[in-house]
């Protein structure tokens, strides 16, 4: 269903309450990557060329007690805002209160101001993580229309997102979580074929959902990463020391039974002796991997299979790293197959979720070769899980 976006409401002279996702890694109050602040602006400068009062708010990081307060606050984050928008920001530092409403209530048309961490609200009685009622809708009562732009905490009911939009009139998505909803929602619903998954990362157990959904949408579901090595067990191989899910190997016959096919997960593996960047990389065909080596990437054969489905791909959607790429030597399978779809870029719609996968593809210099790389981590594998995400379904629909 197609939601509402901020193009689709008159902001003048409002007071729009704007949900972003500020949650930046910092470090002794310095932000260490501000690409969250970066992802925003469009939203934020759209209301404010259009004349609407901004009410920024945000979560940072996890809030339990007093102490958290202090290496939590949003400040700086207020501060590189307005560097990057060339304007004040006015920052109030709380969450509710007198002094937050007269703050709002003074703002003017083309101006913002950012209110505190959002989770400051948790310490008596996790408020804003169990959308507590009472908060949400005193936020509402705080503005006039609710632009939620924050697609990292889309498949979180709180506060700040699904209790605020309870209590408000109109709730749009801003640009950053409409961007979301048209490659990972819009695809999903309607790829262009064929359509080949690819699947990586550390266990089966974090993904069994994402491999269940991508095998019913998709034409090819590619695997790699540790989680290749409990389905390789399930096809009766000995993966010595790989990192092995005893728990999960009854699971993987039955995926790879309904899979009737659709499961590729290549024939043979580099090995190490130890989890080191430093150990000697072996070759190995899957059915010779010795009992004192453990797989860490993708092998050679493999590559070379995953790259000739990706080829004559239309769509791909990529979760998850294909080995343990920080070590230089394993991450050639993970950089492989990101060059290969990133040659595909013309032909084809290319998307990444997940945290880990879209570090790598920055960390080769690759983010340019992708239609898509999702900015939220949790939010994005569960949006694969076919889930319905909750600051989605929050955003009025057209
Ligand atoms: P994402 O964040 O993209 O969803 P995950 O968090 O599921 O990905 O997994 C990422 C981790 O998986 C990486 O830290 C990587 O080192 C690890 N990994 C990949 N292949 C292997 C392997 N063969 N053995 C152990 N760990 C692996
Ligand atoms: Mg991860």
């Amino acid at each position: 269903m197609a939601k509402k976006t901020v193009k689709d409401i008159n902001v003048k002279g409002k007071k729009v309450l704007i949900r972003v996702d500020f949650n930046v890694p910092m470090k002794d109050g310095i932000i260490t990557d501000e690409n969250r602040i970066v992802e925003a602006l469009p939203t934020i400068k759209y209301v404010l060329e259009k004349g609407g009062r901004a009410i920024v708010f945000s979560h940072l990081g996890r809030v339990k007690d007093d102490a958290d307060r202090a290496k939590n606050s949003l400040e700086p984050v207020a501060k590189r805002l307005s560097e990057h928008l060339n304007q004040k920001v006015n920052f109030v530092p709380f969450t509710r209160g007198i002094e937050l409403e007269t703050a709002v209530n003074a703002l003017k048309d083309g101006e913002v101001l950012m209110f505190e961490n959002t989770r400051f609200e948790d310490i008596k009685g996790k408020k804003e993580s169990n959308n507590d009622p009472e908060l949400g809708k005193y936020w509402a009562s705080l503005g006039d229309l609710f632009v939620n732009d924050a697609f990292g905490t889309a498949h979180r009911d709180a506060a700040s997102n699904v209790g605020i939009a309870a209590h408000i009139k109109s709730t749009v998505a801003g640009f950053l979580l409409e961007k979301e909803i048209n490659f990972i929602g819009g695809t999903l619903e309607n790829p262009a074929r064929p359509f080949v998954a690819i699947l990586g990362g550390a266990k089966v157990s974090d993904k069994i959902e994402v491999i269940q959904n991508l095998l019913k949408i998709a034409d090819k579901v590619l695997i790699g990463g540790g989680m290749a090595f409990t389905f390789f067990k399930a096809m009766g191989y000995e993966v010595g020391k790989s990192l092995l899910e005893v728990d999960k190997v009854e699971l993987a016959k039955e995926l790879l039974k309904e899979a009737n096919g659709k499961i590729e997960l290549g024939n043979d593996v580099f090995t190490g002796k130890a989890f080191d960047p430093e150990t000697e990389r072996n070759i190995r065909p899957i059915d010779q991997i010795p009992a004192d080596e453990l797989g860490l990437d993708i092998g050679p054969n493999t590559i070379q299979i995953f790259k000739s489905y990706i080829e004559n791909a239309k769509t791909v959607v990529w979760n998850g790293p294909l080995g343990v790429f920080e070590f230089a030597k394993f991450a050639e399978g993970t950089k492989s197959v990101a060059l290969a779809i990133a040659s595909i870029k013309d032909q084809a719609t290319t998307i990444i979720g997940g945290g880990d996968s879209a570090a790598a593809v920055i960390q080769f210099g690759l983010s340019d070769g992708f239609t898509h790389i999702s900015t939220g981590g949790g939010a994005s594998l569960e949006y694969l899980e076919g889930k319905v995400l909750p600051g989605i379904a929050c955003v009025d629909d057209k």
